[in-house]
């Protein structure tokens, strides 16, 4: 068996079945590549034909949303569910509403899914969904609305033991209590598992909401730990000012950091002095409350300069930089300016931000670099510690969940630098991720026979 033929071939056919599935051929591309590896180590996994099966999902769901406005128009968006794989568990993943939702987009983050569910080493299978409808400037009544619609079909496919949809870009607590009220309406079961990131209020888990940031940020301690330096006194670049950013930041300062940015799809805000205290709170207001735009903070704050159209990666020097916006959100460009400007570790909240042009970049010139399927894994995570919660009907406190959290979050580092090392590509935590996510998954699959 040759291993590199074996892959080029693969990687050939998925190239030519979906040419128009940019972002999935992206995200398949990369964990192909570090498959060369383990077909070299693992051959029975090619005659099983293990990554051919990986790459299809279980199935795609894909149906109408049909909606009321305020104003008693009639709406009509597209919804997805694609269960991708559930070798190791329940599906599990978010859901997103953002206008840019397709379905390769949807491919590309169901799959990323079943990689860093596998890392958290927890019972998780792999799964995304949502809408192309936009959020933004509808009424809370419209949002209701659509979930509703959303739910009603969405319900027949999900379920605690089957597929337990979560948050993502455009759902938060606001949405989830909605997807579940229309859940416990149709089924006539209160199931609070089926959804994770409920309000704390009624099932939902201490912590999940700062997990993905809090999470990150434990994740760049660990890389930077193991080689004897800190976050304490380092500016930090964030990119968005969502669930992630405003959590990633609020755990920069934790550590000691200097967090110097924070941005949306208008523009970015760069304030030196570091967003803390009583402008992490204005922060937190402005975007889960009056829902503004970002703008906003540097009009109310004169430490602080707004960008409009920019996003922050050449603004400012940082030795960090975290991209919690969105995919493809930090390229080659970007890249050359963060190095140029002394950076020294990219560690990805969103999920694929950094583009493969950049990642190789980072990775030739030096630069830490912690990919999403790993590093933002403490959002997931949190949510099975949710499921765990709801299944025995109680309620860790805060502290509990956090040192769970950052267990999972150090092991999680462990597991992607030991596999890197064992496959002879040292520090590099895409590979690591990858193969030590890869791993558990396929010796799963093969045990469960060829289904
Ligand atoms: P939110 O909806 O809370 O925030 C998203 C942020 O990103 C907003 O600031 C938004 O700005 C910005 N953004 C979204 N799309 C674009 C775009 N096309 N261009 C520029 N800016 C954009 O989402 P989350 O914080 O939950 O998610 C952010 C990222 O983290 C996503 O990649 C998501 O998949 C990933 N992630 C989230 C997890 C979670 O637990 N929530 C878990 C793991 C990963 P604007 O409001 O102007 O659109």
């Amino acid at each position: 068996m040759d291993a590199n033929q074996y892959i080029d071939e693969i990687i050939q056919d998925v190239l030519t079945k979906y040419p128009w599935q940019k972002e999935f051929n992206q995200a398949a591309l990369e964990v192909l590549e570090s498959m060369r590896l383990v077909i070299e180590r693992y051959p029975k996994y090619a005659e099983h034909r293990i990554l051919e099966r990986l790459i299809v999902p279980d199935r795609v769901v894909v149906f109408r949303v049909p909606w009321q406005d305020d104003h008693g128009g009639y709406q009509v968006n597209r919804g997805f569910r694609v269960q991708f794989s559930n070798a190791l568990g329940p599906y599990k993943g978010g859901l997103r509403l953002h206008p840019t939702v397709n379905l390769s987009v949807l491919k590309f983050l169901g799959f990323e899914q079943i990689f860093k569910n596998s890392l958290t080493g927890l019972a998780l299978g792999g799964a995304k969904g949502g809408s192309d409808f936009d959020p933004k400037g509808k009424s809370d009544d419209e949002v209701m609305r659509f979930c509703q619609a959303f739910m009603n079909e969405l319900f027949h496919y999900i379920g605690p033991d089957t597929d337990v949809p979560a948050g993502d870009i455009g759902v938060g607590v606001r949405e989830i209590g909605y997807l579940l009220g229309q859940y416990k309406m149709l089924t006539r079961i209160y199931a609070g598992g089926v959804l994770t990131g409920k309000s704390i209020h009624w099932g939902g888990s201490l912590i999940r909401t700062e997990a993905t940031g809090y999470g990150l940020v434990y994740f760049v301690d660990e890389m930077l730990r193991i080689r004897d330096d800190e976050i304490r006194e380092k500016q930090v670049l964030v990119s968005g000012s969502g669930n992630v950013a405003q959590y990633a930041i609020d755990k920069v300062n934790h550590f000691g950091g200097i967090p110097i940015s924070c941005s949306d799809s208008s523009g970015t805000v760069i304030d030196l002095d570091g967003i803390r205290g009583e402008k992490f709170d204005f922060l937190l207001d402005l975007k889960n409350v009056r829902r503004g735009r970002i703008a906003e903070y540097a009009e109310r704050f004169r430490t602080a300069t707004f960008y409009p159209g920019k996003r922050p990666w050449g603004l400012a020097p940082a030795k960090i930089a975290l991209p919690c916006a969105t995919q493809n959100e930090l390229d080659l460009d970007d890249a050359t300016a963060l190095v140029e400007n002394g950076c020294m570790c990219v560690a990805e909240g969103a999920n694929m931000p950094t583009t493969p042009e950049a990642v190789a970049y980072l990775q030739g010139h030096g630069v830490l670099f912690g990919p999403g399927k790993a590093s933002n894994a403490g959002g997931v995570a949190t949510s099975g510690l949710e499921m765990s919660q709801n299944s025995l009907r109680l309620s860790w406190t805060r502290e509990e969940v956090d040192e769970k959290l950052r267990g999972i979050m150090r092991s999680i580092h462990k597991r992607c630098r030991d596999a890197a090392e064992e496959f002879g590509t040292p520090d590099n935590y895409v590979n690591g991720a990858n193969i030590a996510g890869f791993l558990r998954v396929a010796k799963a699959m093969d045990d469960q026979g060829l289904v």
